[in-house]
């Protein structure tokens, strides 16, 4: 089933989504909160995309009708094709930006349908091989928005959670029952969380091998006890709408913090249970859901990417800095960074993998993209200021000044750039604000920083754990060369 976006509301409205809370109120009416309007709207919008351009919908033959482009199994290099394909639209539509959007998890749950069998079957059993592909089902046949938590909250990152003063501030089992297995604890972070329809829980269990944390399940946002603490809504503000935020009023996710109270967690939702040492296969190995989910990134940023090379010539051309060296070497910088993404999106589809079930993209290429953007993301963030200096901050407060006659006359005198008319800069640098400075702004480069985990750790893992087969062969190139280097004589 494809939903339109209307449908989707009407399911936030019939309460199909957690306990909400912000600022002290226990939220009622979700769709209507200035709060999550506006990602809301972002999402109806999602969906009606769907109707509007054919390349989002596929016959899905997992479930025998058309789907979501997002929900369907690559089978071949040309399946894998039409899925980016799909989803660089919808990326292009939001330029890069709204990262969860249902898609992203849409994917991950279509991965694990994948591996029912050969990773879920095999490791754990039959019942959850049934659970992963009803699972599937369930979320393609209703296309239900799903969300994700992984991290547990920052307590004491020097020890594991099992040893923290209470061992249940990172979520685990409590007790098991006839019905399924009561958890409690939170996760850090939940974009999305308030007003997505169903949840995946997947920890990162390679921090802490204690089995209580051993459990990934999936559960309606609504089951009893799951609830949502809720950042500050980053827009809007003192009236202020779409010309001056024209990110965060399209963009704008809310990121919440996840509890789960003592939330039953029936049998048929869990798909990972007590066994951590097996969170290599699903990570690394057979499922490798990091291949996935940094693929799924990298078409993310190639959006996103365009749309700051346009942002940062426009900036350019339009105060006459595009001649200058300096301006021009860091705009070929990012337009380096622009086409080594595009480049490896079409290196990842064509060096892919076929497996019995699927057509995997070239895992070294999707994560080596995804990762390296965690760099390339913030540097393009640092030479939008860079070239904007102090122009990107002067900018008048509303669009109101340019509804005062007297106010208009000194604006397009003194506003107005070489390359453009007042009205159209302060539209530009309006952006260019949304981007660099705004508290949406700040957050998506955190986002972008830290969205697939620490840098650090991820740089580092290419070596540990990425390139852990591959990289002998570099070493042994070295090796051949030092062989044949004569030696001293004895
Ligand atoms: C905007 C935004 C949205 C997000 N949305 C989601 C979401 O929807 N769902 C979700 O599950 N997660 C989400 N994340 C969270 C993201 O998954 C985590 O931020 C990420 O995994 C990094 O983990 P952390 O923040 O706990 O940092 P840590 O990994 O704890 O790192 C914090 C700092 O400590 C250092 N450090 C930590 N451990 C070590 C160590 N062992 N050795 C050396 N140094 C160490 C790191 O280098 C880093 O500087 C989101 C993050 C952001 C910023």
């Amino acid at each position: 089933m494809i939903r339109r976006g209307e449908e989707y509301i009407k399911s936030l409205k019939e309460g199909n989504h957690g306990e909400v809370y912000y600022n002290g109120e226990k939220v009622e009416d979700i769709v209507n909160h200035h709060a999550f309007k506006i990602p809301i709207k972002t999402v109806a919008k999602y969906y009606d995309l769907h109707w509007e351009d054919e390349a989002l919908r596929v016959y899905n033959r997992d479930v025998g009708e058309d789907t979501s482009i997002s929900f369907f199994r690559p089978r071949s290099k040309e399946d894998l094709k039409k899925m980016r394909v799909g989803l660089n639209r919808i990326y292009d539509n939001y330029y890069g930006f709204f990262g969860r959007s249902p898609d992203y998890l849409n994917i991950w749950s279509m991965v694990f349908y994948a591996h029912a069998e050969d990773y879920f079957g095999k490791v754990f059993g039959s019942k959850i091989m049934e659970n992963v592909i009803n699972i599937y089902k369930e979320a393609t046949k209703k296309d239900l928005f799903y969300t994700h938590a992984i991290v547990a909250p920052m307590y004491d990152r020097s020890r594991p959670p099992s040893q923290w003063e209470d061992p249940y501030i990172q979520i685990g089992v409590v007790k098991e029952t006839n019905e399924g297995v009561i958890v409690r604890g939170a996760a850090m972070i939940c974009t999305a969380g308030p007003y997505a329809e169903m949840l995946w829980y997947l920890p990162n269990i390679r921090r802490d091998s204690d089995p209580r944390y051993a459990i990934f399940f999936s559960i309606p946002g609504n089951s009893k006890g799951v609830k949502f603490i809720t950042r500050r809504g980053f827009y809007p503000r003192e009236n202020l709408g779409e010309f001056e935020y024209p990110i965060s009023s399209r963009f704008e996710e809310s990121d919440a913090i996840l509890v789960l109270d003592n939330v039953l967690i029936p049998w048929d939702r869990i798909i990972f249970y007590k066994k951590p040492e097996e969170i290599e296969g699903f990570m690394w190995h057979t499922v490798q859901l990091r291949t996935w989910f940094n693929w799924h990134f990298a078409i993310q940023h190639y959006s996103r990417l365009k749309f700051y090379a346009g942002l940062a010539m426009a900036i350019a051309e339009s105060v006459g800095i595009n001649n200058f060296i300096n301006v021009q070497e860091k705009l070929g910088e990012i337009l380096i960074y622009l086409t080594l993404n595009e480049a490896a999106l079409i290196a990842a589809e064509e060096n892919g993998e076929y497996l019995p079930n699927i057509y995997r993209p070239n895992p070294y290429i999707s994560i080596t993209a995804s990762h390296f953007n965690m760099r390339a993301l913030p540097r393009v963030d640092e030479i939008l200021r860079l070239i904007s200096a102090g122009s990107s901050i002067p900018i008048p407060a509303g669009i109101r000044d340019f509804e005062n006659p007297e106010e208009r006359a000194m604006l397009e005198k003194y506003l107005a750039s070489k390359g453009l008319p007042a009205l159209e800069r302060v539209k530009l640098f309006n952006l260019l604000w949304d981007v660099i400075g705004s508290e949406s702004g700040m957050r998506y480069e955190q986002y972008d920083r830290f969205s697939r985990g620490d840098p650090t750790i991820r740089w580092a893992q290419m070596y540990t754990e990425v390139f852990k087969d591959r990289k002998r062969e570099y070493v042994k190139l070295v090796r051949d060369i030092m062989d044949q280097m004569p030696n001293p004589k004895a």
